[in-house]
């Protein structure tokens, strides 16, 4: 078993989500790409990097609408986000060459959630040795252009 990832910084956007207003997903869905880190927007569904990232790619698959409960997304809706769940890792392995992924579901707080109303899928690339979390604390303070820069690669890298 490897050690769970231990990300101080996602306490900040746990605070940070509590505080702002609005729906950072939607605000996202409504809002321009570069901004809002949006690398690629499905039918249903849209992808978009983590501003609080557990490892450097890591990316959110979600679906455009708002206050959707896991279990009731829709068929189109679940299954759009499992294809675009492939095609960003096909994007990370094409740009970050991760040695494995963790895909997963936060439902609720207490399982880590920073925004609890708006469902969505993370993929973290992961690579080994990561888990002393000395590569991954390289990113702590991601700069804004660094995450600019690695949206950009990604849109770039997505599969057709
Ligand atoms: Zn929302």
């Amino acid at each position: 078993m490897t050690k769970p990832l231990w990300a101080p910084w996602r306490l900040e956007y746990i605070q940070a989500a509590d505080e702002q207003e609005g729906c950072v997903f939607c605000l996202a869905a409504e809002g321009d790409d570069e901004e809002k880190l949006v690398v690629h927007r499905g039918r249903h569904a849209f992808v978009l990097l983590n501003k609080f990232p557990y490892s450097s790619g890591h990316l959110m698959v979600a679906p455009f609408r708002h206050g959707v409960e896991f279990g009731d997304l829709d068929d189109e809706e679940a299954l759009e986000i499992h294809r675009l769940a492939a095609q960003a890792l096909d994007a990370l392995r094409r740009t970050a060459e991760p040695h494995g992924f963790n895909l997963g579901w936060n439902i609720g707080r207490a399982a880590g959630a920073g925004v609890i109303d708006h469902v969505h899928l993370h993929a973290v690339p992961r690579w080994g040795g990561d888990t002393n979390f000395m590569p991954v604390l390289a990113d702590v303070k991601v700069l804004p252009e660094a995450l600019e820069d690695t949206r950009r690669k990604l849109a770039e890298a997505w599969p057709p």
